[in-house]
């Protein structure tokens, strides 16, 4: 998977700087919100440019690919030949994970009898992977599909969110 070394770089210092920014306790709690919101939309903005740059180059290219083959650095938490799982760099909740498949499949959509053994695969770990990131009460597992659902990474990904009372507002 080959990722232009210009989106290499500006999605590695978007990932230091919210390390550093939500490692530093001398800031407050409101501020951490602001910040984490407005990182999180410049980081979906990034995403989608990137996405729309790459659709014009015609380059075969994916986010999640680079950071499963290890080229974009991500906080791992479970790892094994075909899935990994690490921590959203925009956490929307407590504890904030992610789990993808290696082979790259685009979303839900994509779907397939021939492809679909990863899923069962995804499911029957999720539990271990929550009680890895230390989640004790319970969790939502998501996965946006498509532009309606706001699916800013076009490579299959399943949000693991816990860690604290989640909204009851969000399916
Ligand atoms: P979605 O909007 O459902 O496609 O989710 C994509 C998720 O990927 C968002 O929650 C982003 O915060 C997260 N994300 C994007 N880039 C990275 C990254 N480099 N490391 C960890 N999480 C990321």
């Amino acid at each position: 998977c080959r990722f232009q070394n210009q989106q290499i770089l500006s999605l590695r210092s978007i990932y230091s700087i919210s390390q550093i920014l939500f490692s530093d306790k001398t800031f407050c709690q409101e501020s951490q919100r602001f910040y984490k919101k407005a990182l999180h939309f410049d980081l979906k903005r990034a995403i989608l440019d990137c996405n729309n740059d790459l659709k014009r180059s015609r380059t075969m290219d994916c986010l999640f690919c680079a950071i499963a083959d290890g080229n974009i650095p991500s906080k791992k938490l479970y790892e094994d030949d075909k899935i990994l799982a690490f921590y959203d760099i925009a956490p929307q909740a407590p504890i904030h994970i992610l789990v993808i498949p290696k082979k790259h499949i685009a979303s839900v959509q994509e779907i397939t009898p021939q492809n679909s053994e990863i899923i069962s695969y995804i499911f029957e770990r999720i539990p271990a992977i929550a009680q890895k990131a230390g989640i004790t009460n319970g969790y939502r597992v998501i996965s946006n599909c498509g532009e309606d659902a706001c699916q800013s990474v076009k490579h299959l990904h399943f949000h693991i969110l816990g860690g604290g009372k989640l909204s009851d507002q969000m399916a």
